[in-house]
């Protein structure tokens, strides 16, 4: 097969399973690079992104944005990287460059950001990609491949707002949910120096929360334990996209304290404690590039892992019923199968 040809697995309309689907590869621009894809994790995104949910879907829709591989070709005018590089991108493959949030450096708030996904025109599900050479990121040379695929998506969505929205010194921090964001926001924060409360509502979990360097751990529904918590946390996470009860959640916040939003659940409560508790709830995107760098260096240093399963990539199918089933544990990346994957 020509090596003009990129082989991958897009879903043709929404809510569709994936399929086989080739196609031209992408031109090059002179500050992008072509990187030879080797692992490719699954997100929750990109099954949003299926089913068209955030609205912006085109089909065919190639998803993957936790992706690792080699860089096979590189931009004129590209000197950051080398072919044969290792590097890592996450859900923002380039960005405008033009507009306030870029000029700043925070191009994770770009203007055009439905444009700036790495999955435009087509993701990491597939035999290469083509991004800007500033969002693909060297890779730790001691760090697995499947590790470094998660950090750049889940990773860097909780290792964010524990850095923008904390100070270091040993606050209390509740995670809500145990996933595939908050295995790794529980282990973020116990190396950042918090106290670290898991809000579950999978009991069952408890020993996996306290391993991953929990202190603490209650389940949602143990209503005794949230009134014992009342204006406890400085920063609540929330990283789940169940059944939340937000009015508990906001009961046990600080006065003037934090709750992040890093999913995508469904947010409703009454504005009572919000207000004269002047409390605020806010998101968090993905990172701006030096924090991404920052995440991956302290990850290594701090021995931050993902619990990953491997799949091939021809397993995607059953990869994405596995997370809509809530069975993976906690991340599946899927390993390039593609006959044409190099190296
Ligand atoms: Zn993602
Ligand atoms: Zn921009």
């Amino acid at each position: 097969m020509s090596t003009s040809i990129v082989m991958g697995y897009a879903t043709m309309a929404q809510g569709q399973a994936l399929v086989p689907f080739t196609y031209e590869q992408p031109k090059l621009g002179e500050h992008d690079v072509r990187v030879s894809i080797t692992h490719c994790g699954l997100c929750f995104t990109d099954i949003h992104g299926i089913d068209n949910y955030y609205g912006v879907t085109t089909y065919p829709f190639v998803p993957g944005h936790e992706i690792v591989g080699y860089v096979s070709e590189i931009g004129k005018a590209t000197s950051s990287l080398k072919i044969g590089d290792r590097v890592g991108i996450g859900w923002l493959g380039r960005s405008c460059g033009e507009c306030d949030w870029c000029k700043s450096g925070e191009e994770q708030l770009c203007i055009d950001i439905v444009q700036a996904g790495t999955w435009v025109p087509y993701g990491g599900f597939a035999s290469s990609v083509v991004v800007d050479n500033r969002f693909a990121y060297l890779i730790p040379d001691a760090m697995p491949s499947e590790v470094a695929a998660v950090l750049l998506c889940a990773g860097i969505a909780v290792y964010n707002p524990l850095r923008l929205y904390t100070k270091q010194n040993a606050q209390k921090i509740g995670i809500i949910g145990i996933g595939g964001l908050g295995h790794l926001a529980i282990q973020f924060a116990h190396a950042l120096g918090y106290e670290v409360t898991v809000i579950s509502s999978s009991p069952t979990k408890k020993e996996e929360a306290l391993a991953f360097g929990a202190d603490h751990f209650i389940a949602s529904d143990d209503k005794t334990s949230f009134q014992k918590l009342e204006f406890n946390f400085d920063l609540l996470l929330c990283t789940a996209h169940g059944n939340i009860n937000w009015e508990w959640l906001l009961t046990i916040l600080k006065k003037r304290a934090k709750l992040v939003v890093v999913g995508f659940p469904d947010v409703v409560f009454n504005s009572t404690d919000l207000v004269v508790h002047e409390l605020s709830i806010t998101g968090s995107f993905l990172s701006n590039r030096v924090t991404m760098k920052e995440m991956l260096s302290f990850a290594q240093e701090h021995d931050i892992k993902p619990w990953v399963e491997l799949m091939p990539m021809s397993k995607v199918n059953e990869a994405i019923e596995r997370v809509k089933q809530n069975k993976a544990r906690y991340r599946i990346v899927l390993t390039n199968d593609a006959a044409n994957a190099s190296r």
